[in-house]
């Protein structure tokens, strides 16, 4: 090896099969050329992070920067991801004014992103609650990573509900491009009556948002999907289970010949009702909330290898959104959860006591192969993008005045809570974004990521 690397970075490198002490990472151009420990080999230049954690790169597999202030929110959500060490997003299609439902609105959608985007950025794309189902093979050839679908609807133009028989069409041409479709898991009738009677009775304050959508609203969504994707050969995905329960069901089809999964978002592995209570409207997201045996149920599933992966919803609303005055209905559903994914996954595996590795699977390598993003992202390996998100232990608290984002969007469910660790630095391609007091990566910097194949996900 005559010619130095152009970048050596030196760190204890958390890999999926253990924690590679006093390591290395060599990078040449945007990606990792060699990984190895003990003497680093000749380099440019030597970024020493000696005695920190380095991860690979989160990869968010299910976020929305566009759903309150439509395109320019990319700008803050992928800044505050660059704090976060995440440096993939995968952004949803529920944008306003216009969802992600053909390729001239996606080719759009990715020009905006080479805009503003502060890391890269992969998309999901998905159809009009009118039909649409002939735009799914060139959303997937336009390089959608995967698709979107809801059973429940929260707004009839941006994010409408499928119903079955449109679902059906739809999901035999997603069987064709080999793409997931991940789909919200809500009963619309369950959840539509059981709110307007708690309305009707003056039920309104923040615990009955979690009474309203109960966790048969859940399950009898799981169970239309899952048999609708069975009929059709079409992965299928939960785009979010609070209940190990849609684990549960997702491996049940998956024994009937099914290609069903799902996955979690990090909030249903640490929040309870007790918190909803506690924080009202800051609290308030779909799926809701559950129990703390609920809590202690999606772990086991977790390490029993039920959950495909570990996702945020990142979903900002303005503050005045979410402060409750009285109707917990009337206030947006959705949290953030950019900056404080990596340190509060870290705190939560170091308080139970569980391996490190399992965030570098679940928050990158896992997302990544699902969304057919691999190898290019999800891993510190030969080859790929050297993207990495730099741990450093401590006693930290989280504030949401840290966080990045516009100033309407600075709040957050975990202001406050202890943490074991934070975000030292991120690095993007080989170079570094976040120093830990600031993003030096500029607006445009942020690539989009095409599906890098169109292999079917192997599933367990
Ligand atoms: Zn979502």
């Amino acid at each position: 090896m005559s010619q130095p690397y152009d970048r050596v970075i030196l760190g204890d490198l958390v890999l999926p099969d253990g924690v590679m002490k006093g390591g290395y990472v060599a990078v040449r151009g945007e990606t990792v050329a060699a990984i190895g420990r003990g003497e680093p080999p000749p380099a440019v230049e030597t970024e020493d992070q000696s005695g920190r954690l380095i991860f690979p790169g989160l990869v968010d597999g299910h976020m929305h920067t566009a759903s309150s202030i439509g395109w320019p929110g990319i700008e803050g959500a992928t800044l505050s991801a660059a704090a976060g060490g995440v440096t993939t997003c995968v952004d949803m299609p529920y944008d306003i004014p216009l969802p992600v439902t053909d390729a001239t609105i996606f080719r759009e959608k990715v020009e905006w992103l080479h805009r503003l985007a502060h890391v890269d950025v992969a998309l999901y794309g998905t159809i009009r609650k009118d039909g649409g189902a002939e735009a799914i093979a060139p959303l997937a050839e336009a390089g959608a990573c995967s698709f979107k679908f809801s059973t429940y609807e929260y707004d009839a133009v941006r994010f409408p509900r499928i119903e079955p028989g449109l679902m059906r069409e739809a999901f035999a041409e997603i069987a064709r491009t080999n793409l997931m479709v991940a789909v919200h898991n809500e009963d619309q009738e369950l959840v539509v009556k059981l709110t307007a009677e708690a309305k009707a009775a003056g039920h309104t304050d923040p615990i009955w948002h979690c009474r309203t959508r109960p966790p048969l609203a859940e399950n009898l969504a799981n169970l239309a999907i899952f048999e609708i994707g069975l009929e059709t050969g079409a992965h299928v995905h939960i785009a979010h289970s609070s209940l190990a329960r849609g684990f549960d069901i997702a491996e049940s089809f998956r024994r009937s010949g099914a290609r069903s999964s799902g996955e979690g978002c990090l909030h249903y592995f640490c929040m309870t009702e007790e918190d909803i209570v506690r924080l009202e409207g800051f609290g308030k997201c779909n799926p809701p909330f559950r129990t703390a045996e609920e809590v202690e149920r999606m772990w086991a599933a977790l390490l029993a290898g039920k959950c495909a992966y570990i996702s945020t919803d990142h979903a900002p609303w303005q503050r005045e959104r979410k402060i409750y005055k009285g109707d917990i209905f009337a206030l947006g559903a959705g949290l953030t959860g950019m900056q404080s994914f990596a340190p509060v996954m870290f705190t939560l595996l170091e308080e139970r006591g569980l391996p490190l590795t399992l965030m570098a699977k679940y928050l990158a390598a896992e997302p990544a192969r699902y969304h057919g993003l691999d190898p290019k992202k999800g891993s510190i390996a030969v080859g790929s993008d050297a993207d990495l998100c730099v741990i450093e232990r401590g006693s930290f608290t989280f504030d949401e005045a840290r966080i990045l984002d516009r100033p309407e969007f600075r709040h957050s469910a975990y202001h406050g809570r202890a943490l074991r660790g934070r975000v030292a630095a991120t690095y993007l391609r080989g170079r570094r974004i976040w120093d830990g007091e600031a993003v030096l990566a500029k607006p445009g910097e942020g690539r989009f990521v095409p599906r890098q194949h169109d292999r079917p996900v192997a599933l367990a």
